[in-house]
């Protein structure tokens, strides 16, 4: 049996509670098996392999519930030219920097398959945990469909034998759709349930799908051993709509007003922010293969979202963090905490939300999100304290080591030195 002992950090556990300075983390196998000050923990006797964590900041491994790691950037005359199988041989270059910033655990909310999922899994290729939705769902002209008005179809994310169409209308299409992406092995399922910022066709503050087909979605996933549903919603009556299905995550959550905020609280459900989301396409710009469309509106959405967040948050609304990577690059996922901050929340209320919320968020809590004995050993040691500045965790660099399922994927301390 291998058991290690992490030393020499201080300890950011991911519950909120107080960093804990000179602290240890003993891993024995996958598994965390003590958490405390390094002096106090009882240690089996030897070998035990030590890493220093070089007077850094020990923490979970970071969960981030809103990626998609088969793209980057959505570059309609640049992805009409792509061959097909190319986007699978860069999402692994894609996943890999996801995990180098230090995010062990992600939701894909589109595009990743079984096959990518069971990649990962089985070891062929190194990336993040992962809960997978498949396909987004969306109603025709909707968020997901982009049916250009040259006639011409594009698809963000192209249909293939392990990811069917997400077009679905009517209780009995998206009933028969549910079931699709549930057999290509959805774990959780997605939907856009309003407009959004990419779409060629639609607004955010554009309402998608009815109460009734929204009520058919949330219920046929239940029986399926609970399977939540998340909902991409940034106008106001879209996610009341949601909210009041049952759905379990906002994404965006772009347009939130007091009633909204208000059933939220009343039904338990996550805010996704993504904040970094339309920042990214702006820096993007046109110049960046952005389309016109997506150019105006993300700068038609970057103050009110973060104003929602705000109101959100003081509220006492459950945050998961999030970020829509796949449209900002792939590794800059933290970037979302520097702007967590800005728009109230304090550096450890930022980071609970990047691991103990986030975890709960994709029912992974009894095994994720904090480090605490009997969990998962998903571990993340920065250079800096993330509390004092917590837009060091920008810089990849930044992270020096990062453990997933109690092996170590990542090593700079070398450099660091
Ligand atoms: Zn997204």
């Amino acid at each position: 049996m291998t058991i290690s002992l992490i030393r020499n950090g201080t300890l950011i556990d991911g519950t909120g509670s107080l960093p804990v300075p000179d602290a240890g983390v003993l891993i024995s196998e996958n598994h965390i098996q003590a958490v405390g000050r390094a002096d106090g923990l009882s240690l089996p006797d030897p070998p035990i392999t030590e890493i220093d964590a070089c007077g850094g900041h020990i923490l979970p491994g970071f969960i981030d519930t809103h990626v998609h790691v088969t793209i980057e950037g959505i570059n309609i005359a640049r992805d009409m030219a792509t061959p097909f199988s190319l986007r699978f041989y860069k999402s692994v270059e894609y996943m890999r920097r996801t995990v180098e910033a230090g995010i062990t655990s992600v939701r894909d909310a589109g595009g990743a398959d079984a096959g990518t999922k069971q990649a990962v899994d089985g070891g062929v290729v190194l990336g993040p945990r992962m809960q997978i939705s498949i396909t987004p769902l969306t109603i025709t002209g909707g968020h997901g469909d982009f049916w250009m008005r040259s006639g011409d179809e594009f698809h963000v994310f192209p249909s293939h034998p392990g990811l069917p169409d997400g077009r679905c209308d009517g209780t009995d299409g998206v009933l028969v759709k549910v079931r699709e992406v549930l057999r290509a092995g959805a774990e959780v399922i997605k939907i856009c349930a309003t407009g959004g910022v990419m779409s060629p066709t639609d607004h955010p503050d554009f309402t998608q799908f009815s109460p009734e087909e929204l009520a058919v979605i949330v219920r046929e996933a239940a029986y399926r051993g609970g399977i939540k549903v998340m909902a991409h919603a940034q106008g106001t009556e879209g996610i009341k709509n949601a909210v009041r299905a049952g759905i379990h995550s906002i994404e965006h959550g772009i347009y939130l007003d007091d009633e909204a905020i208000e059933l939220m609280l009343e039904h338990g459900t996550f805010l996704v922010p993504t904040m970094i989301a339309p920042i990214a396409v702006l820096e993007a710009g046109e110049e960046g293969g952005m389309a016109e469309h997506a150019v105006t509106k993300a700068r038609q959405v970057v103050e009110a979202q973060a104003e929602s967040f705000r109101r959100a948050h003081s509220a006492g609304v459950k945050i998961a963090m999030g970020t829509d990577a796949g449209v900002l690059p792939h590794g800059t996922n933290l970037r979302e905490l520097g702007l967590m901050v800005d728009a109230g929340m304090t550096p450890m209320e930022a980071i609970a939300a990047t691991t103990r919320t986030a975890a709960e968020c994709l029912g992974w809590q009894d095994r994720l999100g904090t480090l605490e004995a009997g969990k998962l050993a998903d571990i993340v040691i920065t250079r800096t304290d993330p509390l004092g500045d917590i837009r060091s965790l920008d810089d990849t660099d930044n992270i020096l080591v990062v453990i997933k399922d109690g092996e170590t994927v990542k090593d700079r301390r070398k450099q660091a030195r």
